[in-house]
């Protein structure tokens, strides 16, 4: 399973080293088969040393090397970490900064062409998934526009907008239900995110075409996240 946090606005430098360390002292304990991800904030990124299976990715960059594009990060500024891992297309890039497909698709292919795993995210807003379940795979399709779906290391996350930051949870159904309707046209592996927590991590884990969880909230803290990545090891 792929255990995914984004810290999006929250943790330093330092508390970002202190999480980490927690963190693969237990994965390394217990031994965990996760795969794990963690996008901390551009100012706590570092040449990171940690176990293979956890992953230190950025959570948004310019499809540039270097430039002119004031209060961006570009390939250049990740290099400098040996960072390989990059989130696009986040509802709150998309819906609060305003990205759109087309940039979201032009990231895509600037990072693909570089190589990077790609945790590629969309979701719809609740004016959608009001409208029913058609809709829903409308709107999700037309967030695929301009990206690779053959791209071997691409991860997709369905997030819906009213799920994210709002304590509200997608039932198993409506999360089943979109999955599988994604499936028929994305091979790579699925996460869910939008208020995933210890408590519901079991359930959404069991869900049928679900190869994970992306969670913000829930997981900025590490024991919370930690939890989570040992429901996920004892799975049956
Ligand atoms: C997210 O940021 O991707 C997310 C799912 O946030 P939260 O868990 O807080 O809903």
């Amino acid at each position: 399973m792929i255990i995914a946090s984004n810290f999006k606005t929250n943790h330093t430098r330092k508390s970002t080293l202190k999480y980490l360390k927690k963190l693969e002292h237990f994965v390394t304990q217990s031994g965990s088969k996760q795969d794990v991800y963690i996008f901390p904030p551009a100012t706590a990124l570092d040449p990171f040393s940690l176990p293979p299976r956890i992953k230190v990715g950025v959570q948004n960059a310019y499809p540039v090397e270097k430039g002119s594009f004031t209060g961006e990060i570009g390939l250049e500024q990740i290099n400098e970490f040996g960072l390989k891992t990059i989130l696009i297309g986040h509802s709150e890039r998309r819906h609060v900064m305003g990205e759109t497909q087309k940039l979201c698709a032009q990231k895509f292919e600037y990072f693909q062409e570089q190589g990077f795993k790609i945790v590629y995210c969309l979701g719809e807003p609740l004016e959608i998934r009001e409208e029913g379940i058609d809709s829903v795979i409308d709107y999700n399709h037309a967030q695929l526009e301009g990206i690779d779906l053959s791209y071997e290391n691409l991860i997709v996350a369905y997030e819906p907008v009213w799920a994210i930051g709002t304590g509200l949870t997608a039932t198993p159904q409506q999360i089943e239900e979109t999955l599988t309707k994604l499936r028929q046209k994305i091979k790579a592996p699925l996460l869910y995110g939008g208020s995933v927590k210890a408590n519901n991590t079991k359930e959404i884990l069991e869900i049928e075409n679900c190869d994970g969880i992306l969670v913000g909230t829930a997981s900025w803290d590490v024991d919370n996240f930690c939890q989570m990545i040992e429901i996920a090891d004892n799975l049956a």
